[in-house]
């Protein structure tokens, strides 16, 4: 397999929230939600410290611990990362940095994998559609007040408040039930993941994709063969030049309602030669 990855900030201003990271055979993809920074999070430390932290350490044990579930690192990971800050930040904030995670260990025969979040994991195999795995229960939250947001113009004050007041709610549903669960402060939210093993045969790509990714879907410009026919042949960056390209000539948001005119964006892809 040959192993490609990229990532691209939303903002030359703010740090790039996307986490992706990669050995030959295993990969973990995250995407921080810190909200605007305006918001109060308890942490001083920042979402991309946080994932920074949470990445490697995934990433490490998954190259070194064969023995070890995805859900059992998920779990150990937050809880170690808890460690690093527990004493001078406050970890029960609503607002403590929370993130996706995709990870994903390829096995000879199997493709084993835990999706928590609305980032993507597609497995493409031969004479088969790819299949999709993501999270997307955190739409089903706060309904109301994306709506709210997403019919005002991006870029505009009223909107900032909206999304403001979306993010807010999403917090309070956080890890509780009722709510959704997203990998955060509490170590039993990794319980909450979807995960599983795929068949490997005739594998031709596996690709993890941040939200940021997969506006490529999202907003029409291809569809999912079409966006491994692009990763196959012209590569992420062509992927990600057509996201920006699309985002620019839409800039209050009238054409694709979204939180953020752009959004960082990360993609890890293997690909059989
Ligand atoms: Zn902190």
């Amino acid at each position: 397999m040959l192993v490609q990855l990229a990532t691209i900030a939303g903002r030359d201003d703010r740090p790039n929230e996307d986490f992706p990271a990669a050995l030959a055979d295993c990969a973990v993809l995250l995407d921080g939600a810190g909200g605007p920074a305006e918001m109060p999070t308890g942490c001083r430390h920042g979402t991309d410290w946080y994932v920074r932290q949470l990445g490697v350490r995934l990433l490490a044990w998954m190259g070194g611990r064969p023995e070890q579930s995805l859900t059992a690192m998920l779990a150990a990971g937050i809880a170690e990362v808890n460690g690093l800050h527990a004493g001078r930040c406050d970890l029960s904030a609503p607002g403590t940095p929370s993130t996706t995670v995709v990870m994903a260990r390829l096995h000879p025969d199997g493709i084993e994998y835990l999706v928590l979040g609305d980032s993507t994991l597609l497995i493409d195999r031969q004479s088969q559609e790819p299949l999709i795995i993501t999270d997307q229960r955190i739409e089903e939250v706060a309904v109301a007040e994306q709506a709210a947001m997403n019919a005002l113009p991006t870029g505009t004050p009223e909107h900032f408040e909206a999304r403001v007041r979306y993010v807010g709610r999403q917090r309070e549903l956080r890890n509780r039930p009722g709510g959704y669960w997203i990998t955060s402060a509490d170590p039993a939210a990794a319980e909450q993941a979807f995960t599983g093993v795929e068949p490997a045969g005739e594998l031709r790509s596996v690709t993890l994709l941040s939200d940021g990714a997969t506006r490529f879907v999202e907003f029409g410009l291809g569809g999912w063969p079409a966006l491994l026919a692009l990763l196959g042949t012209k590569g992420i960056n062509d992927v990600f030049d057509r996201i920006r390209a699309a985002e620019t000539d839409d800039p209050d948001g009238a054409r694709w309602p979204r939180a953020k005119q752009h959004d960082d964006a990360a993609i890890v892809h293997f690909r059989a030669r």
